[in-house]
């Protein structure tokens, strides 16, 4: 019998010879969402659009064609990327006709590319995820519909911005596609206990992803073993004319790739990572995973990433800065949601941006326009570009002597709701080992590599290796990503909590 928690090629294998239904899959899909509601991990559940389509791949496959890579398998995405078929709110009530309604959403009068290469492949979209307001945050509790829980345990995040794809990922769905601008894709996969991975910035179109810094963000794969990840990879990887900082090189064989081994890799241990107060349970699994590669053949080579930790600053600076321009198209005059429309120009554009954005894309939008303002320009913006070059010069160095960094991807374990998010910078810090490579504008991925003890007050919690390895080296990332799991294994969540 095929289940959802199979892998991607085999869910999509036996779709395309029959074995099981698009249909069948997309209901089971549908049945677990709805027995999962309690993890406000969905922002909208397309039901009718996805059973849809779902009927018409079947139909394709009855009358001979031969269905795609990703044949029937069903996929929830971040609630950033743009869909005609559903709504599209980033989390934020700035694109909400009416503020509660998540169904008076803003349409999209056009698919992501990413979403028409999915359906391309076959694909069936079931979902809108939940996230944290245009991606900013750790732990998705600036979402205006509420936090995502983790399935581990409900008590804490599931992490940020990703948060709803992590989660529903980790409960038992097949895939998600994310974003990463600064760590959201690789740190909620660590905290969920799931793949998930940050391509080379460059490597996936953003064209349909709501832009937040658009020098960082890249959309990526959430699944639940790392052949899947490659798998989704795969199929959203490549050139879009549309996205003019996509580039033009051919797309790997990500799937292939885990079939190598670490055997003769080079592994670089950035010494700055462990430099800081790591949770000992983290740094216990950290050093099971790079263990992991030492005993598969890889040789293990400590390095050093001088540049690290200057990388809150440096992002802190950059993000908000482009965040504040790209937000500005949200004005209540082509998107979503105005206030005041019969008042004057300047006053229906500040009530509704006022009314529209929650506290953190304020504070973010207001960090921006200071570090862009003349005057502060260079003293900000300029220094925070230059950090951000010899952050880059640091994995340039250290790639000429290893092919791939291993390292933790958060200090802790995922943490209870309610702890960081009246102190931002405490937030801000802890996303310091997931901003390097996005600044450097390499490739990340997490990998579980274990779990934190289960103590009397709280469940054992799933840890992720981060691996990093240079721009478009994603292969690497898989190869290297497939040696640990096949070494460690996945978690697996108790019965009860699925
Ligand atoms: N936590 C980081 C931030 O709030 C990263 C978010 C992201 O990658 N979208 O900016």
């Amino acid at each position: 019998m095929t289940t959802l928690d199979q892998p991607i090629t085999e869910l999509a294998e036996a779709v395309r010879s029959g074995e099981t239904s698009a249909v069948a899959l997309c209901e089971a899909a549908l049945d677990h969402l709805g027995l999962h509601e309690a993890l406000n991990a969905t922002i909208h559940v397309q039901r009718d659009a996805a059973l849809l389509r779902a009927e018409k791949l079947d139909e394709q496959r009855r009358s001979g064609r031969t269905l795609g890579p990703l044949a029937g398998v069903p996929i929830v995405l971040k609630d950033n990327l743009c869909t005609v078929s559903a709504p599209t709110t980033c989390g934020s009530k700035i694109l909400l006709r009416e503020p509660s309604d998540s169904s008076s959403g803003w349409r999209s009068p056009y698919d992501a590319t990413v979403v028409t290469k999915l359906e391309a492949a076959d694909a069936v979209i079931i979902a809108k995820a939940n996230l944290d307001e245009f991606g900013m945050g750790s732990s998705n509790e600036t979402s205006a519909f509420g936090p995502a829980l983790n399935p581990w345990d409900q008590s804490r995040t599931p992490g940020g911005s990703s948060g709803g794809c992590a989660a529903l990922t980790a409960s038992g769905l097949p895939a998600a596609l994310g974003s990463d601008t600064g760590g959201s894709i690789r740190q909620p996969a660590a905290f969920c206990g799931v793949t998930g991975v940050k391509p080379t910035h460059g490597r996936v179109s953003r064209y349909g992803l709501v832009a937040f810094a658009s020098s960082l963000d890249q959309v990526g794969p959430f699944a639940r073993d790392v052949r899947s990840a490659a798998c989704l990879l795969g199929a959203i990887a490549g050139h879009d004319p549309r996205d003019s900082t996509s580039t033009d090189i051919p797309v790997d064989d990500y799937l292939d790739a885990c079939a190598g081994t670490a055997n003769g890799m080079r592994v670089g241990v950035p010494k700055e990572y462990f430099e800081h107060e790591l949770d000992p349970s983290v740094a216990a699994a950290t050093q099971a995973g790079i263990d992991a590669l030492a005993n598969a053949g890889a040789e293990v080579i400590p390095v050093s990433l001088p540049h690290t930790r200057h990388a809150v600053a440096s992002y802190y600076l950059i993000a908000a800065a482009e965040a504040s321009s790209n937000l500005a198209r949200f004005d209540g005059v082509r998107f979503g949601r105005r206030e005041e429309p019969d008042s004057q120009l300047d006053s229906m554009y500040s009530t509704t941006r006022g009314a529209g954005f929650g506290a953190e894309v304020k504070r973010r939008i207001m960090l921006g326009a200071y570090a862009l303002s003349a005057g502060y320009y260079d003293e900000y913006y300029g220094r925070a570009a230059r950090v951000r070059t010899l952050i880059r010069r640091d994995f340039e160095r250290a790639f000429e002597q290893i092919d791939v960094l291993a390292a933790p991807v958060t200090a802790t374990p995922a943490f209870k709701l309610g702890t960081l998010v009246n102190d931002p910078l405490a937030m801000y810090l802890s996303d310091l080992f997931t901003l390097p490579a996005s600044l450097a504008g390499v490739c990340g991925m997490s990998v579980p590599c274990g779990m934190t003890p289960a103590r009397e007050d709280c469940a054992a919690l799933p840890v992720g290796l981060q691996l990093m390895a240079g721009a478009f080296q994603e292969r690497t990332l898989f190869r290297m990503g497939a040696a640990v799991e096949d070494a460690l294994g996945k978690p697996t969540m108790p019965r009860s909590s699925q």
